[in-house]
């Protein structure tokens, strides 16, 4: 899950009343992605997700330090959840928890220690970032394990291209911006520090902080 840093975005008002004011600012901030799975979405796809939901707490209803964006999907299955216990992407590093593997599935990194662990989980399981056909309270139309499955296909693709010299960055790059999955492209093209660096930089509000790139 791309980390991100809303404080890169200087055009940002404190309270949007009502909070959907705030939807074309997120955009701009973080692009036109859900921040829990990555998805690409057109603008009326993307909700203003409120991190802690706005029935339970009020007061950071209007808050911008309260919000992301997110798909129908991941706003549904997050719901009214409490999210003290989990990682989050404005906050955390909430790339380098996580392994992307082939076929579109993602699991908690082997390597995250032992504290952490927990934490990571907790992520996955706020927006159901695991989810696939065969799992109970799947909802059919959602695509995003196809999604992801998808992107990770043409990343591959895409990297045999780029050993043979038959594409460029800006080439990958595009495709990454047009397909969502972010964390898709850097893992398939983690030998290549160059493509990680475009895509680092061309998605917008990428925390850098937590990339050596
Ligand atoms: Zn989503």
């Amino acid at each position: 899950m791309r980390p991100v840093d809303k404080t890169l975005f200087l055009g940002n008002q404190v309270s949007y009343d009502p909070y959907g004011k705030a939807k074309d600012h997120l955009i701009e901030a973080l692009g036109d992605f859900c921040s829990y799975c990555e998805r690409q979405g057109v603008r009326s796809a993307l909700a203003v997700e409120h991190i802690e939901d706005k029935d339970t707490h009020p007061l950071k209803k209007y808050d911008w330090n309260n919000f992301l964006l997110s798909c129908t999907n991941c706003n549904s299955i997050k719901a009214r959840k409490d999210i003290t216990a989990a990682l989050l992407p404005d906050r955390d590093d909430t790339f380098n928890i996580f392994s992307y593997l082939e076929g579109g599935y993602i699991k908690v990194n082997a390597s995250v220690n032992l504290a952490v662990k927990p934490k990571a989980q907790a992520l996955i399981d706020l927006v159901g970032l695991d989810r696939i056909p065969s799992r109970n309270g799947y909802s059919g139309t959602d695509n995003l394990w196809q999604g992801r499955k998808k992107s990770w296909e043409l990343a591959q693709r895409y990297l045999i291209k780029y050993q043979k010299n038959e594409c460029d960055v800006e080439t990958i790059n595009d495709l990454a911006l047009n397909n969502g999955f972010w964390s898709v492209w850097m893992t398939v093209f983690q030998n290549h520090p160059e493509v990680r660096q475009a895509l680092i930089d061309s998605f917008p509000g990428t925390n850098v902080t937590y990339f050596s790139e």
